[in-house]
């Protein structure tokens, strides 16, 4: 989407914003920094604009999040609950996600909802559910383009709050401003938030030095199972349930894992496969390095996500059958 296109949308959001008085925000399932931080900012902004603004989610806020300002007012989705505040809420705003399916349990109740909804997120291929869609791929991470839209917005929005939220969202979506995303737009956007006071080590501590040991113990266990593929170009690494019940680890443990499906020399794309304990059915991340793409292997086991970094969710089939495909289906998409 181009910057002209961008800027029609950034004021047709506006415009519903200004109208609303009850604003409801959410973003996808096992939501991350991104998420959570591009909300939160949001929710920090609108109601400072004196709006009724609840976060509501489908899951709960992961544990190295929970240090974020305002996290502790993110409501984790009840039927009997939230079902009428989002049929009432006059605008809905879905943030980091532009696929109705990936809010879990309040998908419905979106899609039912006579609110005006907006979408501002940064992948690739948005379904048609929104009456305006903020939408820039180019951008390293949702929260570089609420941070856009703030400005664009203008007012009280140079807050520490906001400036800790979307610090949060860009450092973690860009793997500590090191993957491909990271461009100098990013590190622009990153340097005004700093300014608002973000205490970089701080931020970083919470969110990647405050494991449990259980989830250590995974870890661990993980990466010796690791195994590779087609001569070395593909790295597959597979948390079965019975790893979850061994260590005491629990499903939000295993943010970051995929990361190193892309340690070893000569990988070029990462498979992490993981069978969810709790949820039930397998959830698989796939990463690539420079030049190879993953979103369509994604979208072939019914996923999507970005060139680099991609997701799914299979419900149907084993683990060993499912690695098996997925290993077989990802050497398409290898260089020699
Ligand atoms: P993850 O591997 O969960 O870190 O996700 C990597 C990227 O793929 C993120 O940008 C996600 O938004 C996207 N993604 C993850 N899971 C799915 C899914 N089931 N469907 C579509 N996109 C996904
Ligand atoms: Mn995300
Ligand atoms: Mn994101």
């Amino acid at each position: 989407m181009g910057q002209g296109s961008l800027g029609a949308a950034f004021a047709a959001a506006r415009q519903l914003l200004c109208q609303s008085r009850s604003i409801v925000l959410t973003t996808h399932i096992h939501p991350d920094g991104d998420g959570i931080g591009s909300a939160l900012a949001l929710w920090h902004y609108l109601r400072q604009q004196g709006k009724d603004v609840r976060i509501i989610l489908h899951s709960s806020v992961p544990a190295p999040l929970r240090f974020l300002p305002g996290a502790e007012e993110i409501e984790q989705w009840k039927v009997a609950e939230h079902k009428a505040i989002v049929g009432t809420a006059d605008v809905i705003v879905v943030v980091d996600t532009s696929e109705l399916s990936r809010l879990g349990a309040l998908a419905q109740s979106v899609a039912n909802s006579p609110a005006r909804k907006v979408v501002i997120d940064h992948h690739l291929s948005p379904q048609p559910f929104a009456d305006v869609y903020v939408i820039d791929p180019t951008a390293c991470a949702t929260g570089e383009l609420v941070w856009r839209f703030l400005r664009f917005l203008g007012g009280p929005y140079r807050q520490r709050e906001i400036g800790i939220a979307l610090y949060t969202a860009i450092m973690t979506d860009t793997g500590s401003f090191a993957y491909s995303n990271t461009s100098a737009a990013a590190h622009r956007t990153v340097a005004e938030l700093v300014e608002l006071g973000v205490d970089i080590p701080t931020v970083h501590d919470h969110v990647f030095h405050s494991w449990s040991l259980a989830r250590m113990r995974l870890l661990g266990e993980v990466l010796a199972g690791m195994e590779l593929y087609h001569g070395g170009r593909v790295c597959l690494l597979v948390v079965p349930r019975e790893a979850f019940l061994r260590t005491g680890a629990v499903e939000e443990d295993i943010e970051g894992f995929a990361q190193y499906t892309l340690s070893v020399e000569g990988v070029q794309i990462g498979l992490l496969v993981v069978e969810l304990p709790m949820e039930g059915g397998i959830k698989v991340s796939f990463r690539s390095r420079a030049g190879i793409s993953v979103h369509e292997l994604a979208a072939e086991f019914g996923g999507g996500g970005h060139e680099h970094a991609a997701g799914a969710r299979i419900s149907n089939g084993e683990l060993p059958e499912v690695c098996q495909r997925l290993v077989e289906r990802a050497a398409a998409y290898l260089r020699p």
